[in-house]
């Protein structure tokens, strides 16, 4: 298990171009899409998903684990 310096940091995968980034996970409210700071695609959750993190996110959004 890697040591996360901020439980509140997670790490967004671009599905176009790969990039990673890093994002504060929000608190309270869903995150339905991002814009990737490599491409500048916005990128939406897929369908299911409440939010971006839960798809391409290293971790799921703190809504869906509570
Ligand atoms: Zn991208």
């Amino acid at each position: 298990m890697i040591k996360t310096p901020n439980p509140l940091q997670a790490t967004l995968t671009c599905p176009k171009c790969g990039h990673g980034q890093q994002s504060t996970l929000p608190t309270g409210a869903c995150m339905p899409f991002y814009v990737c700071r490599n491409c500048k695609a916005m990128i939406k959750a897929k369908d299911g998903d409440c939010c971006v993190f839960c798809s391409y996110g290293d971790r799921p959004c703190p809504l869906k684990s509570s």
